[in-house]
């Protein structure tokens, strides 16, 4: 099995570390990852400048793009072969609910499922990596012992509680909430006088309700949510449809 790892934290993040030591137990592993942090970069794909890539190890790459970027170039160009999964993260923080628009991580597994690559997103709830190994370790376990007789691609969007392994409850399928709209722009001056303005954080849970990821992960179970790419709104579709006669 080849297994390609990304991440939007950046290719010296100790969460894409731990998940390439682990998936290497059981597969080939290359990493392809940007060259900095990247987070909240969401799908963006840079078209106004050439990228480059930079060899780290023997099977470590960084680029200096999105997530995204690094993910299509490894699909693209980059190798002669494709890989049979592509894993994202572990990233450092959650991403339930509204926040998987503006996710690098969830962002470098759907490059991947987009060109028809089973992909997972792994985010761990909280910052920090006093957990990531155990963190890591679920990760494994997830795709050595349960996905191999899934029947078709899939993008799974994973949230895993910073605890101990053995601490985890188990695993909840859940469906996304959603949040509160972002606090607002907190805004400052720079040093020459001009009005700055620094990005909110997320809004709180709006829909944390029994079913959804904020839910799994608030009652200490890791979240698995299965994402789809259509964002057609079937009903409005029909409504509108009505409207234009
Ligand atoms: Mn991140």
């Amino acid at each position: 099995m080849k297994i390609l790892i990304s991440n939007d934290d950046g290719y010296l993040a100790p969460g894409l570390l731990a998940l390439a030591d682990v998936m290497s137990k059981i597969a080939d592993v290359v990493v392809v990852a940007p060259e900095r942090n990247r987070s909240g970069a969401s799908n963006a794909l840079t078209l106004d400048k050439p990228l480059t890539v930079s060899k780290a190890s023997s099977n470590v790459y960084f680029v200096d793009g999105t997530p995204s970027d690094c993910v299509h170039i490894a699909l693209t160009g980059l190798f002669d072969s494709r890989p049979d999964l592509i894993v994202s993260g572990i990233n450092q923080g959650q991403n339930m609910g509204d926040d998987t628009l503006y996710s690098g991580t969830v962002a470098a597994a759907t490059e991947g499922y987009l060109f028809g690559i089973p992909a997972i997103a792994f985010s761990q709830v909280k910052k920090g990596w006093e957990f990531i190994d155990d963190a890591a370790r679920f990760a494994l376990n997830m795709v050595q012992h349960k996905l191999g007789n899934f029947d078709e691609p899939y993008l799974l969007n994973v949230n895993i509680p910073n605890c101990h392994y053995a601490d985890i409850k188990g695993v909840q399928i859940t469906r996304l909430g959603r949040r509160h709209p972002s606090e607002p722009v907190i805004k400052s001056t720079d040093p020459h006088g001009n009005p700055i303005f620094w990005i909110g954080p997320s809004g709180i849970a709006k829909d944390g309700g029994e079913g959804t990821d904020f839910h799994a992960v608030a009652e200490g179970y890791a979240s698995v949510t299965p994402l789809q790419i259509d964002l057609t709104h079937i009903h409005q579709l029909e409504k509108l449809k009505k409207v234009w006669g």
